[in-house]
C-alpha cells in the first residue's frame, strides 16, 4: 500500500516537472502560458514557488512522454494525468491549461488544478485531477505546505477561495494563507487548520456565492471551536484582484482595517436585506443567535451574547432566553 501511494507520488511529481519543462522551455509555454501568468501578476520566484506549469495544447504530449520514461499506464490513470478512451489508448486530462499543483501537507504533488486559457464559457475554467488513493479532496487545503509555517507565527490562518487567491495574497507577503478550492468548505479542513491556529479570518469573493459559502463556512467553524472572523470584498472582486488593485500595501491595510468579527459581518449582511420591516429584524437576531449557539465554550457564548445585545439593542435576557431555546432544541 504504501508502495502503491509512492508510486503515484512519483507520478505526479513526474507530471509537475513536465508542466513546468512545458511552461519554461517550449514556445508555446513562454508566449500563451507564462505571459498569461506575468499578466496575473505572477512573478517568476512566485511561479517557481508554487511550481506553476502548462500542460500542451495537444491530445497526448504528455501521457505518451510519460509511457516513453516507463510510468505505467495504470499509474497515469490513478492520478487521473490521463484518461482511458474506449480503444484501451490513453489522452492527457489537462491539454493547453495552465496548471496548478496541489500539494501535501509534507509538499509532495497529489493533485492538479488546470485553467483554461480560453474565455468561452462552454469550457469549464478549471479542471481537477479526481480522487485517488493520494488525493482525498475534503481533506486538502491549498497552500497549506507554504502557509504552515507563517500560520503558526501569526497564530492566525487566512481562508481564501481559489488557487489564483493564495498565490497574489502570498506573494504580497500574507504568506499565512489557505484555500478551500471549489469544495466547499470540510470538517476535515477545518481541523486541519485547527492543529496549527485557532483562529480563522475567511476572505472570499465578494460575490453572492462567496458571501454564502462564508456565512455557511464561518458557522462550521464556530462548531469546530475556533474563532472566526471575516474580510469582504465589494461585488465582482476576490483577494487576488483586490492585490492586484490596491497593491500589497494597500491589500494588507484594507485587510487589517476590514476585519469584522463574524456578529459584526453577520449582522451587517442580514440587516441589509431584511431592511426596517420588524418581522425580519427579529428574524435577523435568531440567526445570529443561532450562530453564537454553535460555539462549544459557554463564555465565549456569553462575550458574544453580550456583543450581539449592545449591536442590535436588545436586552441579554431575551437573547439568552433565544439562545438556550436553540440549545434545548438541539440536544
Ligand atoms: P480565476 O481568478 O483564475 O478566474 P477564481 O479562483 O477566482 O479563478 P472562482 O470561480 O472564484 O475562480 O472559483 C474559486 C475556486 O473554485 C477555483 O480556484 C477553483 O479551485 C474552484 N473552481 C472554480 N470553478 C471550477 C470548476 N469549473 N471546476 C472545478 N473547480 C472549480
Ligand atoms: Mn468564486
Ligand atoms: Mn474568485
Ligand atoms: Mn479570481
Amino acid at each position: 500500500e504504501e508502495n502503491h501511494r509512492e508510486s503515484l507520488l512519483i507520478v505526479t511529481g513526474y507530471a509537475a516537472k513536465f508542466f513546468q519543462q512545458s511552461l519554461w522551455e517550449t514556445d508555446a509555454g513562454k508566449s500563451i502560458a507564462l505571459s498569461y501568468f506575468k499578466e496575473r501578476g505572477f512573478r517568476d520566484e512566485i511561479i517557481k514557488k508554487f511550481e506553476l506549469g502548462y500542460s500542451p495544447d495537444q491530445w497526448e504530449a504528455f501521457t505518451s512522454q510519460a509511457l516513453k520514461d516507463g510510468y505505467q499506464q495504470q499509474f497515469l490513470e490513478e492520478t487521473g494525468l490521463s484518461v482511458k478512451r474506449d480503444n484501451g489508448t490513453l489522452y492527457d486530462r489537462y491539454r493547453g491549461r495552465v496548471m496548478f499543483p496541489i500539494h501535501n501537507f509534507t509538499g509532495r504533488i497529489i493533485a492538479f488544478g488546470g485553467r483554461t486559457l480560453k474565455s468561452d464559457k462552454n469550457v469549464p475554467k478549471y479542471v481537477n485531477s479526481p480522487e485517488s488513493e493520494i488525493y482525498h479532496k475534503s481533506n486538502v487545503l491549498y497552500g497549506l505546505n507554504f502557509a504552515k509555517k507563517a500560520i503558526r507565527e501569526e497564530d492566525n490562518c487566512y481562508l481564501v477561495e481559489g488557487y489564483a487567491d493564495v498565490i497574489s495574497v502570498h506573494q504580497s507577503g500574507i504568506e499565512n494563507v489557505v484555500a478551500s478550492s471549489g469544495t466547499s468548505l470540510t470538517v476535515e479542513q477545518i481541523r486541519l487548520i485547527g492543529r496549527l491556529t485557532k483562529n480563522i479570518t475567511i476572505l472570499y469573493d465578494g460575490d453572492p456565492a462567496g458571501i454564502k459559502a462564508s456565512l455557511r463556512g464561518l458557522d462550521m467553524i464556530l462548531e469546530e471551536g475556533l474563532n472566526v472572523k471575516v474580510v469582504s470584498f465589494p461585488d465582482g472582486h476576490d483577494p487576488d484582484s483586490y492585490v492586484r488593485l490596491l497593491g500589497s500595501t494597500g491589500f494588507k491595510n484594507y485587510v487589517n482595517q476590514n476585519k469584522k468579527d463574524f456578529i459584526l459581518y453577520k449582522t451587517n449582511i442580514l440587516l441589509k436585506e431584511a431592511g426596517n420591516d420588524p418581522i425580519r429584524k427579529a428574524e435577523v437576531i435568531r440567526e445570529i443567535v443561532e450562530s453564537i449557539a454553535k460555539i462549544p465554550d459557554s463564555i465565549k457564548a456569553a462575550v458574544f451574547i453580550r456583543e450581539c445585545s449592545t449591536l442590535l439593542q436588545i436586552e441579554e435576557r431575551s437573547l439568552n432566553t433565544e439562545l438556550n431555546k436553540i440549545r434545548q432544541a438541539k440536544h
